[in-house]
């Protein structure tokens, strides 16, 4: 075969096998693969069909600044790949910005000093631009040809072929990359959206919780309390059956408070929560309303279940708790009220079960069912406060005296002041009636001013008819938080020119311990005014030694029912008496209130109480009816002018 055939065969097997390249570069690149295994097969392929050492492919960034080695292969390709270079800086940047094939016979576009810069290895390199039909995508290059030869035109022509040929299909593989890409990050946002989604929901569920709990306890607030109410209306309203609404306040929860502290008071709230916790059973709703009052909802239940639950809460209540070492008892008022009998509405129910539990502690009872005739809410007691609200304006509440003696001496000292309001059609209205529904009016404020302003008033009258004695006024539980309290009685008795060592006030044990901090206040800016003071009741409360030694008071006033039942009862003797020895113990002078009899007055001097008064002595009688007796009863009655 002449040489000049053999030439056109071997060009004519190489073109077909370059086709043969190509067809399958096509193929490879159309079928979806990832764009690494894209670059990698072309960089491949291009080394294979121009027959050299290396050949990589040069991509620009996407901000056109730089270029990047996305993929290379035979020699050296490992340092190659990823590699990244300034556009301005090598044949590849001189491509990239000029857009224009890069072989040996570019150099004739260089000018003299780039030529001397390129010149030496011109042959050695060849690099065509890939141009996609949307942007510039970057280049293709082959380095060193295996045989040694430089490349020549035939090289740049295949090249420049292949280039195109796979141009558009390398920018389709990017942009599926960058679609792929795209929709990784937005799957990997969803992913992220529907954790937060999930956290979200987790957190408005626990505010949901919240939102219906008491922090502290863990168990129901009163806006659940309420609905569960509701809905155990409406169900005994469809199945015509009855709930039954307890509601407990803790008795003396606040001295725990004062005396340990307000963070024993939370743990105790918190073990009695976990303790009432154990006692869910059916449908059976505990929560806790605010402070140390709790409430049960139950469902279908009548008095008799309504007692039974709270007998086993007073259980449970009674268990000692362990606060930091310190042993704690407890006990509860509780109050019940029951649908429909007391009430429709929860409101209603809420009511009538607070009523209930005030009886309860009044009475120092443990539970107490709701009863209408204690109720401020219905329409006789409402009436009845209003009537009262008017004698208030018009300062028509009476006050009666009742006289004091000094046993010892046997001279009469004093008198208390006792309240008395004649009501215009049910008659007399005793004050264990009326002065409950002035504490829960808030119209006691302005009762005990009133008391005082006329006990003050009288005792003066007293004074200027010539006797020495002192007056003492009841105070209220209300009246010992209000801190203008001590301004005003100074006001009173400067108005009145009275004395204020002749002014005593009396307080029931119970009134202070109920906010020791604020009452011992007060007691302490009316002690330093001269004023006496008197714990009235004395016995029924539980005031502790220690609360005792740190009030300024200077007089005990034993309670009537023991001192009425003394010779009957052994023990009654011995509370008197050992009430009597305490108070000297502490410095302070003793009053027996109730003295109905001579032996009861024989038995108490004895004792040595210093004080009596009661029936014995007198009744409490109206201003004239005093004056009367001071002018003709037996007791010496010291005189101004004597004195
Ligand atoms: P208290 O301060 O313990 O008053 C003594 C009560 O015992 C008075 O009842 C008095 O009438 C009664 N009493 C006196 N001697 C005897 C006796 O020998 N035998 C018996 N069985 N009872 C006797 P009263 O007047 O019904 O007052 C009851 C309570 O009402 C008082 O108890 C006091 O806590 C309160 N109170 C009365 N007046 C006022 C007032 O002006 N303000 C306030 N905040 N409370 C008042
Ligand atoms: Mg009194
Ligand atoms: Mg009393």
């Amino acid at each position: 075969m002449p040489e000049q055939h053999r030439t056109v065969e071997e060009q004519l097997r190489r073109r077909e096998c370059e086709l043969d390249m190509l067809k399958e570069i096509t193929r490879v690149i159309s079928s979806g693969k990832s764009i690494k295994e894209v670059f990698g097969f072309v960089t491949e392929s291009a080394r294979k069909l121009l027959g050299c050492e290396t050949a990589t492919m040069p991509i620009v960034s996407d901000d056109q600044a730089n270029y990047v080695y996305r993929a290379a292969s035979g020699k050296n390709a490992e340092e190659l790949i990823d590699s990244e270079l300034p556009m301005s800086v090598g044949l590849c940047g001189w491509v990239m910005q000029n857009q224009r094939p890069w072989w040996r016979g570019a150099l004739d576009l260089l000018d003299d000093s780039e030529r001397n810069k390129w010149e030496k290895d011109a042959g050695t390199v060849i690099l065509v631009p890939l141009i996609g039909k949307q942007r510039f995508l970057g280049g293709i290059a082959c380095i060193n040809k295996i045989n040694g030869d430089d490349f020549d035109e035939q090289d740049l022509d295949l090249l420049t072929m292949f280039a195109s040929h796979v141009s558009i299909a390398i920018e389709n593989a990017m942009a599926f990359d960058e679609l792929r890409t795209a929709r990784n990050t937005a799957e990997a946002y969803r992913i992220r959206l529907e954790k937060l989604n999930g956290k979200l929901q987790q957190a408005n569920g626990e505010l949901q919780f919240l939102a219906v709990h008491d922090p502290l306890t863990g168990l129901p607030n009163r806006a659940l309390i309420v609905d569960r109410l509701e809905r155990g209306i409406l169900t005994a309203q469809r199945d015509d059956r009855q709930l039954a609404l307890i509601m407990i306040d803790l008795n003396n929860f606040k001295d725990v408070n004062d005396t340990l502290g307000h963070a024993a008071g939370d743990q105790l709230l918190v073990s009695l929560g976990k303790r009432f916790l154990g006692l869910v059973e059916d449908d059976l709703t505990l929560g806790r309303l605010g402070g140390d009052e709790f409430a049960v909802v139950l469902p279908g239940a009548g008095i008799d279940r309504a007692l039974a639950v709270s007998s086993m809460l007073q259980d449970l209540l009674q268990q000692p708790i362990d606060i930091d070492d310190r042993i704690i008892t407890l006990d509860a008022s509780m109050g019940v009220s029951i649908y429909p009998d007391h009430g429709t509405r929860p409101s209603d129910l809420m009511k009538c079960a607070d009523v209930a539990m005030y009886v309860a502690k009044r009475n120092k009872l443990a539970v107490s069912v709701y009863n209408s005739q204690n109720n401020p809410y219905d329409q006789g007691h409402l009436e009845l406060t209003r009537d009262l609200r008017t004698a208030i304006k018009r300062n028509d509440i009476d006050l009666y005296l009742q006289p004091k003696v000094d046993m010892r001496s046997g001279t009469l000292i004093g008198a208390e002041a006792l309240a008395r309001w004649r009501h215009p059609v049910q008659g007399d209205v005793p004050p264990s009636k009326f002065v409950p529904i002035l504490e829960q009016t808030g119209l006691i404020k302005e009762f005990a001013l009133q008391v005082l302003e006329k006990a003050v008033r009288y005792c003066k009258q007293c004074e200027r008819a010539g006797y020495e004695i002192s007056v003492a006024v009841n105070l209220s539980v209300h009246n010992l938080r209000d801190e203008t309290l001590p301004d005003q009685v100074e006001d009173i008795l400067a108005r009145h020119d009275l004395d204020s060592s002749r002014l005593t006030l009396e307080i029931t044990e119970s009134a202070v311990m109920d906010d020791y901090m604020k009452s011992i206040e007060v007691l302490g800016e009316l002690s330093d005014m001269g004023i006496e003071l008197s714990i009235d009741d004395f016995g029924t409360g539980y005031s502790s030694l220690g609360y005792l030694k740190r009030m300024p008071v200077q007089q005990l006033k034993i309670d009537r029912s023991f001192v009425g039942d003394m010779i009957m009862s052994r023990d009654d003797a011995v509370i008197v008496r050992s009430t009597i020895d305490l108070a000297h113990n502490l410095g302070l002078k003793t009053v027996a209130e109730g003295v109905e009899t001579e032996a009861v007055l024989a038995v108490l001097s004895e004792m040595g109480c210093d004080m009596a008064q009661g029936y014995l002595i007198s009744r409490p009688l109206p201003m004239e009816e005093f004056f009367l007796f001071l002018k003709n009863c037996d007791w010496i009655v010291e005189s101004v002018s004597a004195a």
